[in-house]
């Protein structure tokens, strides 16, 4: 995929930095305190709140911890942040031919763990979008996973994985998502095959990006196999793991790989999301 390096998006929070929100020196043993405190008193420096920043004692403050970060997390960070721009600069199109508004979502990088208004989330739970926030949330280890444990490799199943997080933020401004929802409480035994559903056409809603991204000259050769196998290759079998009692609606089932390819698809060629109607 064709991308500006050295990207940056007003949209992107860093918090890899601040472990997880945890508790303040939440991953500080007592030894590890003690030995801070003499250091402390030897260097009459504050190594235990040095130590703290970096275990995360500043859990809604996102991004003050410090962030080490490896060029090739950094390069990353610049893509997903390109990629997160250009969807939304694509929707924003979108609803306003529609005569509708469209918000940006914002993106929070996160390692380990993250706190949103959804609950605390693992990196083990894969990419989502919290509806109580209008946050995606990645680690962006999730990429090294894509490529290594489900052999989903190129830039552009990466960006594949970002643009179904934007297609479930659409599904909240369109009311799909609350819609959805409310027929899960109504109709229980079907709670399932409508978050598939719901699943399905934020892939459709992934391909009508790409349709877009393709007719600007941005894809390269080979890029749209890269999101057809990663639509393949997300989800299904996914283990999801989830605190805070909070249902994600990636944990649930995301459909065939036949289905999720054919919905990309249909985003792909035609380029309008009203192809991408709900499949109840
Ligand atoms: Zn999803």
């Amino acid at each position: 995929m064709k991308w500006q390096r050295g990207y940056q998006s007003s949209n992107v929070e860093d918090r890899r930095g601040s472990g997880g929100g945890r508790m303040p020196g939440g991953r500080l043993g007592l030894g590890a305190i003690v030995i801070l405190l003499i250091l402390s008193v030897v260097f009459k420096r504050d190594f235990l709140s040095l130590a703290g920043g970096m275990s995360g004692d500043a859990p809604t403050a996102g991004g003050s911890g410090e962030v080490v970060s490896t060029p090739a997390e950094d390069s990353a960070k610049q893509f997903v942040s390109f990629v997160l721009d250009d969807a939304q600069q694509t929707w924003t199109a979108i609803f306003s031919s529609n005569n509708a508004t469209y918000t940006d979502a914002r993106l929070i990088l996160f390692r380990d763990g993250v706190q949103s208004a959804c609950g605390f989330a693992e990196s083990a739970t894969g990419p989502f979008y919290c509806p109580g926030d209008s946050q995606v949330y990645i680690d962006l280890g999730f990429y090294d996973e894509l490529r290594e444990r489900f052999g989903a490799p190129g830039d552009f199943a990466e960006a594949y994985v970002l643009a179904h997080e934007i297609g479930h933020h659409v599904q909240r401004l369109t009311g799909a998502e609350a819609e959805v929802r409310r027929a899960q409480q109504r109709d229980p035994a079907r709670a399932n095959q409508y978050s598939v559903a719901l699943e399905l056409q934020a892939d459709c809603y992934a391909g009508v990006w790409a349709s877009s991204a393709q007719s600007r000259g941005l894809l390269d050769v080979g890029d749209v196999e890269e999101g057809l196998g990663a639509a393949a290759a997300v989800g299904d079998d996914r283990i999801q793991r989830m605190g805070g009692g909070y249902v994600n609606p990636d944990a649930f089932t995301h459909g065939s790989a036949a289905d999720r390819t054919a919905s990309f698809k249909r985003g792909l060629e035609s380029g309008d999301p009203g192809s991408c109607e709900l499949q109840r």
